[in-house]
């Protein structure tokens, strides 16, 4: 089954799985850069429980979106999120927990 994945808006998120929306990036890892991080969140048609499907879905999002890194809450692993840096284009975050 080719795993499918679809954008989601913040409000539809919190729908879903309002845990997820609270879970927010703080800063940038590489620059420190606390400003203008974008955090985006999508759903999948499958949940992200072993290796395998995470390198599809990793691929995948390199591939539609251009992104490398995502994040997800153990309660509903089909949601995914992402955070961008506008400072240096970095996607890791020091996260929220
Ligand atoms: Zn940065």
């Amino acid at each position: 089954m080719p795993i499918e994945i679809k954008e989601l808006t913040k409000k539809e998120t919190k729908k879903i799985i309002l845990s997820l929306v609270n879970f927010n990036p703080v800063y940038c890892v590489m620059c420190k850069n606390r400003k203008g991080i974008v955090q985006r969140f999508f759903l999948l048609n499958v949940s992200v429980k072993n290796n395998k499907i995470h390198k599809k879905v990793k691929k995948l999002l390199m591939n539609k979106f251009g992104l490398t890194y995502y994040g997800y809450a153990e309660e509903n692993p089909r949601v995914i999120t992402t955070a961008k840096c506008p400072e240096c284009d970095n996607e890791r975050m020091e996260w929220d927990y």
